[in-house]
C-alpha cells in the first residue's frame, strides 16, 4: 500500500510562490549562503525561457564555491529554502536519484519530482517508482513524449534508437524535460563528478541555459562509494539491476551489463560513440 504524502507542488496546479517550508536539515548560516529574497536565478514563468544577467551568473558561481564543503542534505536544504515551490527533480532511478529521494523525503517531499518516461524504460525501473513511493511516500510522476513508442516508431519506419539515437534522446528526453522546466526556477539531478570526465567540472549550482533553470547537483561531490555505502546503511530501495551487472541504467534497447574493469557508464549506447543523452550537456 502506498503511504499517504503531502501532495507535490506542480506549477500547472498552483502559481502562487508560498515559501515557509519546514527544512529537515539546518543550513549553517555562517556559510555565508544568499537568502530567498536574494537568490539568483530566480525566474518568472512568463519569462521564460530567458538569460540570466551576468551578475545573476555570478552569484551562482559564487553560491556553488559556498557550498562546495556542503553535505548533500545541507545542499538539498538550501536549494528548498531558495527555490521550493519552484524546485523540481528529475530522476531516472538512478543509486544518486534513490539517495536524493530519501533525503528529500525528510526535508520536503513536496517537491515535485518527475521521470521522463521514454517508454523505452526496463519494467525493474518503473517498479523502483512503486517501492520508492511505499517507502517515501514520494511519488514520481511520469512523463511522456507526445507519442507513444508504437506512435513514434510507425512514424519513423522503425525504432529511431538504431538509427540516430541523439535522435531519439532529444525527442523522448530533451523535448519533455524543456516543456516540464517551464514554470519551474531550479531543478536538481543526481550527477556526480567522478561518473565520467564530461561531468568532472560539474558545478554544485549553476545555471542551465538547455532547460532555462538553475541545475543543482547535491551529490556532485560525492563518490560512487559515498552513494552505495549510504543505500547500505539506510537501506534504501535501488534499481535490482545494479546487481546484474547495469552499473548504469537507461532505456533497455540502449544499456548492457559492464565486464569487470569497464567504465561505470561503459554499458550506455555501448559502440555507438554517444557518451550522454544530453540533459547534462551544455549544447
Ligand atoms: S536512451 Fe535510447 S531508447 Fe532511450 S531515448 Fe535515448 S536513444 Fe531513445
Amino acid at each position: 500500500m502506498i503511504a499517504t504524502r503531502p501532495r507535490a507542488y506542480h506549477p500547472k496546479m498552483d502559481n502562487t510562490i508560498h515559501h515557509g517550508a519546514s527544512l529537515g536539515a539546518a543550513i549553517p548560516s555562517e556559510r555565508g549562503f544568499v537568502s530567498r529574497n536574494d537568490s539568483p536565478g530566480r525566474a518568472s514563468p512568463s519569462l521564460w525561457p530567458r538569460t540570466p544577467s551576468p551578475e545573476e551568473l555570478d552569484a551562482l558561481a559564487r553560491q556553488s564555491q559556498l557550498l562546495e564543503t556542503a553535505s548533500p542534505e545541507e545542499i538539498i536544504a538550501w536549494a528548498v529554502k531558495t527555490y521550493f515551490p519552484k524546485l523540481t527533480m528529475a530522476t531516472a532511478f538512478g543509486p544518486e536519484g534513490c539517495v536524493i529521494l530519501s533525503m528529500l523525503a525528510k526535508i520536503e517531499p513536496r517537491v515535485y519530482v518527475f521521470n521522463l518516461d521514454t517508454g523505452y524504460q526496463f519494467p525493474e525501473t518503473l517498479e523502483l517508482r512503486d517501492r520508492i513511493a511505499q517507502r517515501y511516500g514520494i511519488v514520481v510522476d511520469l512523463q511522456r513524449p507526445d507519442l507513444s513508442v508504437e506512435e513514434y516508431e510507425k512514424l519513423n519506419g522503425g525504432p529511431v534508437y538504431k538509427t540516430d539515437p541523439d535522435r531519439c534522446c532529444h525527442q523522448r528526453k530533451i523535448e519533455v524535460l524543456q516543456r516540464v522546466a517551464r514554470g519551474f526556477d531550479a531543478w536538481m539531478s543526481g550527477i556526480r563528478r567522478d561518473q565520467s570526465p564530461h561531468r568532472a567540472g560539474a558545478p554544485i549550482v549553476g545555471w542551465d541555459k538547455k532547460f532555462g533553470l538553475v541545475k543543482i547537483s547535491p551529490l556532485a561531490n560525492w563518490t560512487k562509494r559515498q552513494v552505495w555505502d549510504r543505500i547500505v546503511y539506510e537501506n534504501i530501495p535501488y534499481n535490482p539491476l545494479h546487481d546484474r551487472g547495469y552499473t548504469s541504467i537507461g532505456c533497455w534497447p540502449c544499456t548492457r551489463a559492464v565486464m569487470f574493469g569497464e567504465d561505470e557508464r561503459a554499458g550506455r549506447w555501448s559502440g555507438t560513440g554517444k557518451i550522454e543523452c544530453g540533459l547534462h550537456t551544455s549544447d
